[in-house]
């Protein structure tokens, strides 16, 4: 099989309201799997799909840059934050493509952000412009919706190696380690007064806790929409 020869460029989209361990263990578990040549956390500015977050890009991009720095081959990239309107990941993933025309792109997804993909918008076109790997997730139950199914069934390889043979197109189902942990869970804790202490670095928690974020109640009711 010709190999391009470039080792691909993950991109892990989200809100990152906060960041936290589920995202970063499995990226990096992704990272040496994938023979990764980097993986790039792009928070968005305004979710597509979910209501508002509780604190502001700015604040979540700051909580990113605090967990990725010092690991190597995680970079925080801002460039949703850089865009006017809504976070669109087909956006994204062209101007990612502009700056990075020969290396392969994988736009990595958790099992539950997967299931939905095909409400994003154009859909269809994320397949032209990046690879798919899905990190497997504790909870999330198949099969998937019909129209996605279809669309992916064609598309699925087996093996990493794989991804480099092109620069996008093709669907990778890694498992990683099953870590449930999620950022609606950790509002909720803080909301409460309690401690999410081991579920996030602690930089990303001394930031919280020194800017009072996530304090209202109002945080723990805020779920995806
Ligand atoms: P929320 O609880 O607010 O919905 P979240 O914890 O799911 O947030 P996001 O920022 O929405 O975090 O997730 C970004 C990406 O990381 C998505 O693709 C999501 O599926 C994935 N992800 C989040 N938590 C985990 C986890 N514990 N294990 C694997 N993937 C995860």
């Amino acid at each position: 099989m010709p190999l391009l020869g470039r080792r691909p460029i993950g991109v892990l989209g989200g809100t990152f309201d906060p960041i936290h361990y589920g995202h970063l263990r499995p990226a990096l578990e992704l990272l040496d799997a994938l023979e990764l040549a980097e993986i790039r956390f792009v928070p968005c500015r305004i979710p597509a799909h979910r209501g508002t977050p509780w604190v502001t890009a700015e604040q979540r991009l700051t909580l990113v840059r605090l967990a990725t720095t010092g690991q190597p081959g995680f970079v925080t990239d801002d460039r949703e934050l850089r865009r006017e309107g809504p976070s669109y990941m087909v956006d994204t993933l062209a101007s990612l493509r502009a700056d990075f025309p020969d290396a392969p792109l994988c736009l990595i997804v958790g099992t539950d952000a997967f299931r939905e993909l095909h409400t994003w918008r154009c859909w269809r076109d994320l397949s032209g412009l990046a690879h798919i790997v899905v990190m497997q997730r504790p909870g999330v139950l198949q099969p998937l919706p019909p129209p996605l199914d279809a669309f992916i069934a064609p598309r699925v390889i087996h093996a990493a190696p794989a991804l480099r043979r092109r620069l996008a197109g093709d669907v990778l189902f890694q498992p990683v380690t099953q870590l449930d942990i999620s950022a609606t869970r950790i509002r909720a804790l803080l909301a409460r007064g309690q401690s999410p202490r081991y579920l996030l670095p602690e930089a990303v928690l001394a930031y919280i806790h020194d800017r009072g974020l996530y304090r209202s109640p109002l945080a723990s009711t805020l779920v995806t929409a």
